[in-house]
């Protein structure tokens, strides 16, 4: 396995009218990313480009100009622009991983070079692979977390004098934390730490 190779490090940031023209897009896959880096293999030719936002199966990049070159497009002159961008066709051998840059771009293909990092999924993402997340459930595990919505649904019930404001703190903020990192539970868990934190408040905190 050969050494993945660097990216370009050029970076801009997004421009507030871009930042309201991607955030109608229906959609989305990801959160935006203020000040994206360039994807391209480093030293590669022409201009920089980013993914901006993934619409449904449409690719907007944002394409800015090395230095303050100007872009040509359509005879306007402008330094940067935002252009939806057929997929680049090449896959990698065995493992069939996709090539994540737009068509004809310069330099080496994604998956030969360190990755990008990975974008936060957009609400809308994360609802569509929660549902097929819930999809993958066996009986017993869809039974579980039915079961646990359920009571969270249901009326409260009587408040128990087990736990005090401090530890209760603390189950709060764990609780977030297994929120990041389990989907499936992100919904029940963000219920259930609301709820602790309103009446914390109510206690004056
Ligand atoms: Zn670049
Ligand atoms: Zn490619």
């Amino acid at each position: 396995m050969n050494e993945p190779l660097p990216l370009c490090d050029a970076r801009t940031d997004l421009k507030p009218i871009e930042v309201l023209f991607l955030q109608q897009l229906p959609e989305p896959s990801h959160e935006l990313v203020e000040s994206p880096q360039c994807e391209l293999q480093r030293e590669h030719s022409g201009v920089h480009i980013a993914l901006a936002q993934a619409s449904g199966p449409d690719s907007w990049w944002l394409v800015w100009a090395p230095g303050n070159a100007q872009l040509t497009a359509r005879g306007w002159n402008m330094d940067r622009r935002l252009h939806e961008m057929d997929d680049c066709p090449a896959t990698q051998g065995e493992s069939e991983d996709e090539c994540l840059l737009p068509a004809r771009h310069a330099g080496a293909h994604s998956f030969e070079m360190e990755s990008s990092g990975p974008r936060v999924p957009s609400a809308f993402a994360r609802k569509k692979m929660l549902r097929a997340l819930r999809e993958s459930l066996d009986d017993d595990e869809r039974a579980e977390l039915e079961e646990m919505e359920s009571l969270l649904a249901s009326p409260e019930g009587d408040p128990l004098p087990l736990i005090t404001q401090n530890e209760a703190l603390v189950v709060t903020t764990l609780l977030g934390q297994v929120a990041l990192d389990d989907w499936l539970m992100e919904d029940l868990v963000l219920r259930v730490v609301e709820r602790m934190d309103t009446r914390m408040q109510a206690l004056g905190r």
